[in-house]
């Protein structure tokens, strides 16, 4: 297999480039986070829609728009390939016909984090970083702690102290550093930031590192192959910091480059908590930058962020797309983890629920027809939230 064709990293806000072969957080023109760029002519030489029948099943496939150089710093647990699963019955009670639902629980530490971590673990341990630190709702410190254990690297995370249960033990059977915060994310965001030069950590918190957002393109990958190369009509993304969703948009500009799709493209949609909603209340009042929602709270706990550095990637993708954003409660997003258990047989996490009162929300108002072939995601294994379910 044919190893990575990335050329340079480019600022997703001013387009300044900056050599890949070292280690970035933000763009140091203008504090902004940066995106691989490949030399996707040379890619698709090797990488062709007919050559991945005959490649491995992870997310490893799509070495050449991936950033590691030497697949023997591949640090893989078998991340990705998760099952695109039909949801018939609980399109026909949404008024949908032609539904989907992600399954990302089928990853490796039982969160769709793993795929980001897996790139970003992958390439921090060619470019010889011993320690990593991250902020992260619960489920990024899983992931990273796993990766971290399996390569070796010493993992520093931090988390809000009211983080699942499952998270918590699960990073602290890794061995790594665990902190836990009395505040929210970007609180611990901020303890990273203070930490990390005299600790001498590499900051792995989403976006601030050019790498996560990698792995989570492959999302993007995944569906387009999984629905026969014709992109769904719409995306119903539950967005924190919007990594999934600005790396599925990415994916699919990259696809298109690669000659595998046209220039359709679904409209995106991010569904957020009401009371954490940022993105949404950027995208309702036309801003290109999202706020900091003050007193951010929700007991889905991968949506609870505040304030997201990629922001304005998430808005340029809603807009592009003349998708929309949209909040639900936490009554509602419960109620949709149990439809989902109900109807299909899958126990989702709380932000995989939240999908659910959004679609109803869309086919209310128009913006979903009954036709349109609709994407949903399940984020995370329901196991995770045991205290959240039972509270
Ligand atoms: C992190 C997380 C999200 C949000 O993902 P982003 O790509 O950061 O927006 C959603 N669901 C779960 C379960 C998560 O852990």
């Amino acid at each position: 297999m044919t190893g990575s064709c990335m050329t340079h990293l480019e600022c997703g806000s001013c387009g300044a480039e900056h050599d890949a072969t070292r280690l970035h957080n933000l763009c140091t023109a203008c504090g902004k986070p940066l995106l691989p760029r490949y030399d996707l002519a040379v890619a698709g030489r090797t990488l062709t829609r007919d050559s991945l029948r005959s490649r491995r099943s992870d997310l490893w496939r799509y070495a050449e728009v991936l950033p590691v150089a030497d697949p023997a710093n591949i640090v893989s647990l078998g991340e990705g390939s998760t099952t695109l699963v039909r949801a018939s019955r609980l399109g026909d009670e949404l008024g949908c016909k032609h539904l989907y639902i992600k399954d990302e629980a089928g990853n490796p530490t039982q969160s769709f984090k793993a795929r980001g971590m897996a790139v970003a673990v992958s390439r921090a341990k060619e470019l010889g970083v011993s320690k990593v630190a991250a902020p992260s709702a619960g489920n990024a410190a899983g992931a990273l702690a796993a990766y971290a254990a399996r390569a070796g690297i010493e993992a520093y995370l931090f988390m809000p102290r009211d983080t699942p249960r499952a998270n918590i033990i699960e990073t602290s059977f890794t061995g790594a550093h665990v902190r836990l915060v009395d505040g929210l994310i970007t609180d611990c965001g901020a303890e990273v930031a203070r930490g990390k030069d005299a600790e001498g950590w590499f900051d792995v918190s989403t976006l601030k590192e050019p790498y996560r957002v990698e792995g989570k393109k492959t999302l993007g990958y995944e569906l387009a192959e999984q629905l026969d190369w014709r992109l769904p009509d719409v995306i119903v993304y539950p967005t924190g910091g919007g990594t999934g969703l600005i790396g599925m948009w990415k994916a699919f500009a990259e696809m298109e480059e690669l000659g595998w799709i046209g220039s359709e493209r679904p409209r995106m949609i991010s569904v957020q908590a009401d009371r954490c909603a940022p993105i949404v209340r950027a995208f309702e009042s036309g801003a290109r930058f999202a706020e900091e929602f003050p007193n951010a709270a929700t007991v889905a706990s991968g949506l609870r962020v505040p304030k997201a550095i990629g922001d304005f990637l998430i808005l340029d993708a809603l807009r592009e797309s003349r998708g929309a954003a949209v909040a639900v409660t936490d009554a509602e997003l419960i109620d949709g983890a149990r439809e989902i258990a109900r109807l299909e047989g899958i126990f989702a996490c709380p932000e995989g629920g939240a999908c659910v009162p959004a679609v109803r929300q869309l086919v209310a108002t128009g913006m979903i027809g009954a036709d349109d072939r609709v994407v949903i995601f399940n984020t995370a294994a329901g196991v995770k939230y045991l205290d959240t379910y039972t509270q």
